[in-house]
């Protein structure tokens, strides 16, 4: 989902900085009584949620889009979980008039708790692990709720009928489960409307009949589905495909329903997304829809839905298509599994977007992504990735939090893990989450397989922590060329005391040559070594922004503290120097502590060893090392560093 938010200091920005079609943030603005009723809601709707399991639906729905209101009827297949269950309890709010529930072709009785609660009567136990089925057939006027749920409106005169349920409101609609926890193994839709409309919906059209009552359209879909993403949309649209060729071959439609008025403008929009579909195809796992489509169907509210293999959406700019495109992988095939995780639909498909724009788009465009989302996020000195109230639904889709600070926590795992280990492990989540839900901790998991250790440290510090870093960096030149880079944090909230970061630092000279250093930053004041080969002219902090972080400053300086302390470098000795398979360590008597640390840093800063030191004489074994030149630091309350030579 993504709202869309246009000020005039970001058209500004398009102007003059992104030259982008199209800037959106997502905005919501809801009132606290509207978010306390939601809190009453989401209590009520959780209690009975596996009691059964849902297993297809076949939807029967009137619908004319110049009256506000649905009718029709619904059946359910599912099946028990619970031995002896006669309570089904659906969520549909108390609002409606229910016409009949039918079971076995008998009417059955039902009773109606609370704002959403619909029990339905089985008059006799129900087995467990049996196929069962029952029909509720009802109409009323939906309430407005959420982003909307089920709104009747007009575009230039004509009405319109759209649904967006995210995150509470099929109730507002239909008899569902409005959890996170069951997916509908397959829907059948079926919407009658007067014949100069036309419905979309989820799946394939697999039928159309007219008849006096209107025009009926089937929809058919046969993949997994959480239902908050069943959605229908009714108007008088023009349609047009668009093929996809993906990466097994298949030539997929991507469907479109837009407004005659707005036909131009859809054309060429969702032409330049079909590049973006097949390299989305390409990188993490084949487009998880295609026996059946992709699709648009244009609608009123301010932004898009990624309702499951149909987007609805309010324009056709690049970034608006390309998150919502995204989300069919996160989102729809892999669904977050509480709100409290909706950083892996949301910061996925924010980041996603981003990707497409480093793949396609000019340098700085990718550039001004990174900047603006980090400038975004950092715009507060507090926030987690993490929704810590799921309740509110401006919490949940914090434009800030679960848009682009989670967006560049992957951002940052990227460039923890590199590249490859990176992509690997997200390929590994969604092969084992396809067409389920997941948790942070599945896809932390995931990545610490690939990483081959615990990412526990980045996440209590990015995903359930508060804030981000500022660094200083000073670095100082001496004349043996030895180049020191001192490197202090601080944080923006208390939440994280310190970031555990591997720092990107790029060196240049005054003739132009440059080099990337990664410096694994552990503690704040840490001082590395660098042997560059070349005088250094220039030091600047992460060009690239791999870094969530604010208020950086670099200059030139003198390290008089820590390991640079030259007088301090004769409190140890080392020997034998050169050494080929042990360095000692000698520690002068007065100068040894407890919790002293050693560690062996390559020329480029690289930390390839450490360890305690034990006493006043330790031996390390360096025999694994490659030939050349190393530092051996030594941490404690003063520090020291030497050179030594592995042979
Ligand atoms: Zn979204």
């Amino acid at each position: 989902m993504r709202r869309l938010y246009i000020s005039l200091l970001l058209i500004f920005k398009i102007v003059f900085i992104n030259n982008a079609q199209d800037i959106e943030e997502l905005i919501c603005k809801e009132s606290r009584s509207f978010e306390i009723m939601q809190a009453y809601r989401e209590t009520e709707i959780l209690a009975h949620e596996s009691d059964f399991d849902l297993k297809y639906y076949r939807f029967q729905w009137d619908v004319n889009p110049a009256i506000n209101k649905i009718g029709g009827m619904i059946t359910c297949h599912f099946v028990s979980n619970v031995v002896g269950l006669r309570n089904m309890y659906f969520n549909l709010h108390k609002g409606f008039i229910i016409d009949s529930i039918l079971y076995h072709q008998q009417n059955i009785t039902y009773a109606k708790e609370g704002n959403y609660n619909l029990i339905v009567q089985i008059p006799q136990d129900l087995s467990v692990d049996m196929l069962d089925s029952v029909t509720i057939a009802y109409h009323g006027v939906p309430p407005s709720s959420g982003f909307g749920s089920f709104i009747q409106s007009n575009h230039s005169g004509t009405p319109i009928i759209w649904t967006l349920s995210e995150p509470f409101g099929s109730q507002d609609w239909w008899p569902c489960k409005n959890g996170l926890t069951d997916k509908i193994d397959s829907i059948d839709v079926f919407i009658t409307t007067p014949t100069q409309h036309k419905a979309a919906s989820n799946g394939l059209l697999i039928g159309q009949s007219t008849n006096s009552d209107g025009t009926t359209y089937h929809w058919k879909h046969n993949y997994p589905i959480a239902p908050y993403l069943v959605a229908i949309a009714v108007t008088n649209y023009s349609i047009y495909t668009d093929d996809v060729l993906l990466g097994d071959g298949t030539n997929m439609p991507m469907l479109n329903y837009v407004y005659p008025e707005n036909l131009g403008a859809a054309q060429s929009g969702t032409a330049n997304l079909v590049k973006v579909l097949q390299f989305y195809d390409s990188i993490f796992h084949p487009y998880p829809f295609a026996k059946e489509k992709y699709g648009h169907a244009q609608f009123g509210w301010g932004g898009g839905m990624e309702h499951q293999t149909m987007s609805f959406v309010t324009s056709f700019g690049f970034s608006l298509l390309s998150h919502e495109l995204a989300h069919q992988w996160f989102g729809d095939m892999v669904t977050c599994g509480s709100w409290e995780d909706i950083w892996l639909n949301e910061g996925f498909a924010t980041y996603l977007e981003g990707l497409a724009r480093e793949r396609f788009n000019a340098a700085s465009d990718w550039m001004n992504w990174k900047s603006g989302n980090m400038s975004t996020v950092t715009s507060q000195s507090n926030g987690s990735v993490k929704v810590d109230d799921t309740t509110s639904v401006s919490r949940i889709f914090s434009s800030r939090l679960s848009y682009s600070k989670g967006s560049y926590l992957l951002h940052m795992l990227r460039w923890k893990l590199g590249d490859d280990a990176f992509f690997q492990a997200v390929r590994n989540y969604l092969n084992d989450k396809e067409y389920s839900f997941a948790k942070t901790p599945d896809f932390q998991t995931h990545l610490e397989v690939v990483y081959g250790a615990s990412l526990s440290e980045f996440f209590n510090d990015w995903y359930y922590g508060q804030g981000h870093p500022s660094y200083e960096v000073i670095w100082q030149q001496l004349d043996n060329d030895s180049l020191y880079i001192k490197i202090n944090q601080t944080t923006s909230h208390n939440s994280v005391s310190f970031f555990e970061m591997p720092v990107p630092i790029r060196i240049k000279s005054a003739g132009g040559l440059e080099q990337m250093l990664r410096l694994e930053h552990l503690q704040d004041g840490q001082v590395f070594t660098v042997l560059p080969t070349f005088r250094v002219s220039n030091v600047d902090f992460d060009p690239e922004l791999w870094i969530l972080s604010k208020n950086n400053t670099v200059k030139k300086g003198t390290i008089t503290t820590g390991i640079r302390n030259q007088t301090s470098n004769n409190f140890f000795s080392l020997f034998p120097n050169p050494s080929t398979s042990v360095v000692q360590v000698q520690i002068a008597q007065q100068h040894f502590k407890p919790n002293m640390s050693w560690n062996i840093v390559n020329v480029m800063g690289e930390t390839l060893l450490s360890g305690n030191v034990q006493s006043s004489l330790t031996t390390i074994d360096i025999l694994q090392l490659p030939k050349g030149v190393y530092f051996i630091e030594v941490l404690g309350e003063e520090g020291g560093i030497q050179s030594f030579v592995k042979q």
